[in-house]
């Protein structure tokens, strides 16, 4: 039996890494997913073909979630399609890394933007709809930094602990329309995020991980597949910790 059959999925950001992998994670359980992306549109259709290969439904969708504007467009055009999103899973982000000493306006702004007020606008974009359907499930994608904090990442790691208080707000607040909202907070994940580490950063990171080794983005994404599912029913406002005991 599929857990998601029915289900209609938005991932932001699914065209590579964690993303990508809960997008095709999503699909074999049974859901439609929009694959969103910004920079590749040949990547998003990789996705989409490789879902429907294996036997599920996708589309890709472009929209750029640090810009408002093309939110509220992205949003508009999948209703008109679907009707319905019923899984939103809020994953798009990007890492400006440098210490605060010569961080600038521009790069805070943009990290904030893209890791954490897209968060707030893309699920505000679709309550409605989602509240109309008494159902839905939102998964927030946060970071262990975003608990531990991070030397050199003061923006994405502030960007990591809102997404942390805006998924506990936003659960208070949608719990009576059955929406349940979580987040996912991975540790070191094999992805291009992290593939700019020099060797000597990535044996450090090794060195504190308890189970030795870094995460896989399917790790990452059969943690959201269990937080969309009815197997989850009873769980909001919670974060849940991938990172191979490194937070510890
Ligand atoms: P990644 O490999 O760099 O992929 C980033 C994804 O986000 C791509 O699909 C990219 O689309 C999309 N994206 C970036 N900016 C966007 C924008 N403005 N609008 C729409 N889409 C945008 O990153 P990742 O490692 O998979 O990370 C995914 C999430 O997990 C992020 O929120 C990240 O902060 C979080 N995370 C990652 C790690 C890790 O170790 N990798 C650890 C903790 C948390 P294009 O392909 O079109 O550029």
């Amino acid at each position: 039996m599929k857990r998601l059959t029915g289900e209609i999925a938005l991932v932001t950001g699914g065209s590579r890494g964690i993303g990508k992998a809960i997008a095709v994670a999503l699909a074999a359980e049974g859901a439609h997913v929009w694959v969103n992306y910004v920079s590749s549109p040949e990547r998003a259709e990789a996705v989409c073909n490789e879902i429907r290969t294996a036997g599920g439904s996708a589309t890709a969708i472009k929209f750029n979630v640090a810009v408002p504007e093309e939110i509220d467009a992205g949003v508009e055009t999948i209703l008109k399609e679907t009707k319905k999103i019923t899984i939103l899973v809020n994953n798009a982000g990007i890492t400006r890394d440098g210490l605060m000493a010569r961080f600038s306006v521009a790069d805070w702004d943009q990290v904030l933007d893209t890791n954490l007020r897209s968060a707030f606008l893309t699920s505000q974009a679709l309550l409605r709809p989602m509240m109309k359907e008494r159902k839905g499930a939102i998964i927030n994608i946060s970071s262990v930094v975003g608990i531990t904090g991070n030397a050199g990442q003061a923006a994405y790691c502030a960007a990591k602990a809102g997404v942390i208080g805006l998924t506990k707000s936003m659960a208070k607040e949608l719990s009576s329309r059955n929406i349940r909202v979580n987040a996912v907070a991975p540790g070191f994940i094999d992805t291009d995020m992290t593939s700019e580490l020099t060797p000597e950063q990535k044996t450090l990171f090794l060195k504190q991980i308890p189970l030795g080794r870094t995460g896989t983005p399917d790790e990452v994404a059969q943690t959201v597949v269990y937080l969309a599912s009815s197997a989850a029913n009873y769980v909001t406002g919670q974060t849940i910790v991938v990172d191979g005991g490194l937070s510890m």
